[in-house]
């Protein structure tokens, strides 16, 4: 029978760090620090693997897995000395989900599991502390009606009528009642007397009884913790971050510790470094007399653990270092042990019951991109991870962030700081005010750029945090959950902002501990910042590296002066095998290409010089030559044109003077240069003195069904070769002339949508037709690469013969997406959308490379064309080239090289980077 039930506790365990995908992150970590010899409480994982076999089984858990739990559950008595459902001396647990990655919040964890009629007798015995057995009591009815008794039931109740919110509600209504302001206000008394009335609202609205049976509610919290896999947000969850349905969730079932008894117990989160920032100091956040999450849920702004935590907002309370020094040296102990045992920067959970420290979890943290960076080097001089590994340690999404902008400081400091909150989430943002996640995805939507403002951001809100470019917010710490969703991402984030005041109109303001109920999203307000009223729409910058808010437009700018970030593409270009060109038509775009590493340009579209800026005259000129209806026209206009592409091509050849530059001949269907109202086809008559109904009838004449797959490519240049011969010309020139004044072209010549040899032969005929005049008419020789373009399945299957004419393959991946899929690229998003939510393809094949076809006939493109020619250069121009995900895949296949955007460059040098370490590794 497969073992579903793994032990730790006592400085022993049978799970270990690297069992993430059985155990799950938590599990896995549990036992990792009970093998360090850590303070842990004991307990029990159930696998990932059990939480599969109960989705197979029709929500059934297995037969005999609750035989297994007991038996962990007896290891767990021995080592705590309680007894589970025990009248005298009773053991209490936690049911925790814990999946192989973690998921901040997104699925359910039920506290104080065991409290029943039988056992609270001892519990009040034990402790001599009857308001902690019914606090603890009344948050286990809370949670547990709606872990267990609701969510997992599936029940969907209409906003605010959960039965978390109810019972909530009745917690206020009884605090009014007797005139309390806090929870703390409740005596023992009230609270047994709220549990009575819980139990009666949870019988009334759900119709069934809270169990009070110790053994039933453990298996309920166990099914109820597998059920959340599926809730509402962690799908949604694991949408966004690309997390597969099947890993399922480990369930921990875990003796309780109480940071909840009183003034010398408490709770907290830490990071072993700053999260932010990376900066080597022990950073976290803790509460006295506190339980669960009553931290990262941000309802009071938590206490700071130590001097190096103390900011504006909270440098006015006691911090763990001042009130508990012994406890706080033991914790800074661990964080040592830890980091040397994990080589990386963790977020750890802990609790205090009545003086004794016990580690409740840990795990590798999350951090912005700033501070992966500065970690990554400071511990490779700490000597904790090696060069290879720093490269590893930054991902492509980080790297990205870093490319990403940021307030320019000089413009800054001429606006005022409106207010102050805690610099959570990096970066700049500047956009209008969003009020509730709703709108924060309308905005989006419709392209809007928007800042998040809430109270607190809780797991619901995690679709509208991924809408908005930038999060605000009233409550919370540096732990909350905006907080860190916020750095998962890299994105914007103030938290803990107190000038934030807003305005919704609430039935209760909800004093819950656990802080899973929140605001009611519908009813829409006003927020006040620092006395100043805004409304939706209203604009805000935010500065999220230092937590400051302004009510008018800051300008932005790119992070990549910092110095670690040369250093780190140094190292990374150590480990690189692969190529990184770009994709660039202008000087400008080169140079920036340059400036961020680019070797060479993989892809320079001939026809980007009659799009935009300084456009109008060679478009006018390649109208011209469009309308022309003779071949001698045509000619005349084409010899007016050619001086516009050789001065273009000359100037980008300039600025990569000495690194190979592949040109595109013209690519799309001419109908594209032509205008297709009637009224600009008047305008274009009346000024060229033609006759309207001509020209009319000329430009209908062009048109096509399906021009994707019509008159284009190299298409065109076989139906009129004067096209082909002018750029080749133009080209020839261009790189004739450069060598005459001392550069150093390397000119390389490409022929798209190419599907079979004979086509190329036709080019590279008039090519050195052409080839012989220019040289003769300069009296100079030169070399140039004749190359193709892969993006027709056609041409991937004769790659053998293309590259017989063929110096060179460059794999244009969207057209080869679009042609292998039979997608338009232009027409089918609605359709992918729903191929994707129907599970019917894993994800947008053009945004994610489909490795599976596509990559397919990469591969075949590869093998057949180096069969002919074995020193064949191929490379990949189009989206997919600055993909990281794709990088290795290409690299394993023996790409020369990717070309991607300017911006993408350090990225995919980084992937490149990656992907020859991690092949490295495996060997
Ligand atoms: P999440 O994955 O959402 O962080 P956790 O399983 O970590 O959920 O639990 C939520 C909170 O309850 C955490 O603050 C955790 O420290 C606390 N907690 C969980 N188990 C115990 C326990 N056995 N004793 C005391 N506190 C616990
Ligand atoms: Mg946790
Ligand atoms: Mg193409």
């Amino acid at each position: 029978m497969t073992k579903f039930v793994y032990t730790f506790g006592g400085k022993t365990a049978e799970g270990k760090a690297d069992m993430k995908n059985l155990l799950g992150g938590k599990g896995a970590n549990l036992a990792e620090m009970c093998l360090l010899g850590l303070p842990v409480p004991a307990g029990l994982t159930i696998t990932t693997e059990c939480c599969t076999a109960y989705y197979e089984n029709g929500c059934q858990l297995p037969a005999g897995l609750m035989d297994e739990v007991w038996k962990g559950v007896a290891n767990v008595e021995k080592i705590m000395g309680m007894k589970y459902d025990d009248a005298e001396n009773p053991l209490l647990v936690s049911c925790r989900s814990g999946a192989r990655s973690s998921m901040p919040g997104m699925m359910d964890t039920v506290l104080n599991i065991g409290l029943s009629s039988k056992t609270i007798p001892g519990m009040l015995k034990k402790t001599n502390n009857p308001r902690f057995v019914y606090d603890s009591y009344r948050r286990l009815i809370m949670m547990y009606a709606d872990v267990v008794m609701e969510k997992s039931e599936g029940i969907e109740p209409a906003d605010g009528k959960g039965i978390r919110k109810q019972l909530d509600d009745m917690l206020d209504a009884y605090k009014e009642e007797h005139g309390y302001k806090s929870d703390t206000d409740l005596t023992a008394d009230d609270l047994q007397k709220l549990a009575e009335d819980f139990k009666r609202k949870v019988k009334e609205v759900l119709g069934t009884e809270f169990p009070d049976d110790a053994k039933a509610q453990m298996e309920g919290g166990i099914k109820a913790v597998f059920k959340s896999w599926n809730g509402k947000k962690a799908v949604s969850y694991r949408k966004i971050e690309g997390i597969p349905d099947d890993w399922g969730t480990a369930v921990n079932v875990q003796a309780m510790v109480f940071g909840n008894m009183g003034d010398t117990s408490a709770t907290g989160v830490a990071f072993t470094r700053n999260p932010a920032t990376g900066d080597n100091q022990f950073y976290g956040e803790w509460l006295i007399n506190a339980q669960g999450e009553d931290v990262v849920a941000g309802i009071r702004t938590p206490n700071p653990l130590n001097d190096d935590t103390k900011n504006e907002q909270n440098k006015h309370m006691h911090s763990m270092q001042e009130l508990m020094p012994e406890t706080y040296k033991e914790l800074c102990e661990i964080r040592t042990i830890l980091e040397k045992n994990y080589h990386d920067m963790l977020d750890i959970e802990f609790t205090i019951q009545d003086g004794k420290l016990y580690m409740l979890q840990c795990r590798v943290g999350k951090r912005t991109g700033v501070a992966a960076l500065t970690m990554a080097m400071d511990m490779l001089k700490e000597g904790l991870i090696d060069e290879s590994e720093v490269v590893m340690r930054i991902s492509p999404a980080q790297l990205d962030e870093l490319l990403h902008p940021i307030l320019d400081s000089s413009d800054e400091k001429k606006h005022e700081v409106l207010a102050k909150g805690l610099p959570a989430g990096p970066g700049g943002a500047v956009g209008v005010i969003a009020l509730t996640s709703e709108k924060a995805k309308e905005y989006q939507a419709a392209g809007i750029k928007n800042i998040l403002v809430r109270e607190e951001t809780n797991p619901e809100d995690v679709e509208g945090m991924r809408a908005a470019d930038g999060i605000l917010t009233a409550r919370g710490g540096m732990t909350s959950h905006a907080a860190l969703v916020a750095r998962g991402w890299g994105k914007c984030c103030i938290v803990g902002c107190d000038a934030v005041k807003i305005e919704m109109e609430r039935t209760s303001v909800s004093t819950n501990e656990y802080g899973k109920k929140k605001v009611n999203v519908e009813e829409i307000g006003t927020v006040t910042i620092g006395g100043k009223v805004f409304h939706e729409g209203d604009l805000l910058s935010l500065n999220g590296s230092k937590g400051w808010v302004y009510d008018e437009e800051v300008k932005m700018i790119n992070a990549t002066e910092n110095p670690l970030f040369q250093q780190f593409m140094k190292l990374v270009d150590k480990f690189r095998k692969m190529g990184v060109r770009t994709n660039a038509d202008n000087p400008e775009d080169a140079q920036k290409a340059i400036d961020f590493g680019a070797e060479g340009i993989g892809l320079f579209r001939i026809e980007h010089m009659f799009y935009g800026e300084n456009s109008e005259v060679p478009l006018e000129k390649l109208r011209n030559m469009i309308l022309a209806d003779t071949l001698e026209a045509r000619k005349a206009a084409l010899a007016e044109l050619e001086p516009y592409v050789r001065e273009s091509a000359k100037g980008t050849l300039k600025v990569m003077d000495g690194k190979p530059l592949t040109f595109r001949l013209m690519d799309p269907p001419l109908h594209e240069f032509v205008p297709q109202t009637e009224e600009k086809q008047r305008e274009v008559a009346k000024a060229r003195g033609l006759d309207f109904e001509k020209l009319h009838a000329r430009i209908e004449g062009m048109h096509e069904v399906n021009p994707m797959m019509g008159l284009r490519g190299v298409r065109l240049g076989i139906i009129y070769p004067e096209i082909t011969e002018m750029q080749f010309r133009a080209l020839f020139s261009a790189t004739v002339e450069l060598m005459k004044e001392g550069f150093h072209p390397q000119l390389e010549i490409m022929v798209p949508l190419t599907i079979n040899a004979a086509e190329l032969k036709h080019q590279k005929a008039l090519a050195n037709r052409v080839k012989e005049e220019v040289e003769a008419k300069y009296g100079t020789k030169f070399n140039y690469k004749f190359g193709t373009m892969i993006e027709i399945p056609r041409a991937a299957l004769v790659a053998n013969q293309i590259a017989e004419v063929a110096e060179f393959f460059s794999f244009g991946t969207n057209d080869l997406t679009q042609m292998t899929f039979g997608f338009s690229r232009d027409d089918v998003n609605a359709i992918v959308k729903t191929y994707v939510d129907e599970k019917i393809i894993p994800a947008d094949p053009f945004n994610n490379f489909d490795r599976e076809c596509v990559g397919e006939l990469v591969k075949i493109g590869i093998e057949r064309g180096r069969a002919t020619r074995p020193e064949l250069k191929c490379g990949v121009c189009g989206e997919h080239g600055g993909d990281p995900t794709a990088a290795e895949f290409f690299y394993k296949n023996g790409m020369t090289y990717v070309s991607c955007s300017p911006f993408r460059v350090p990225v995919a040098r980084l992937a490149a980077a990656q992907a020859a370490i991690k092949e490295a590794r495996e060997k």
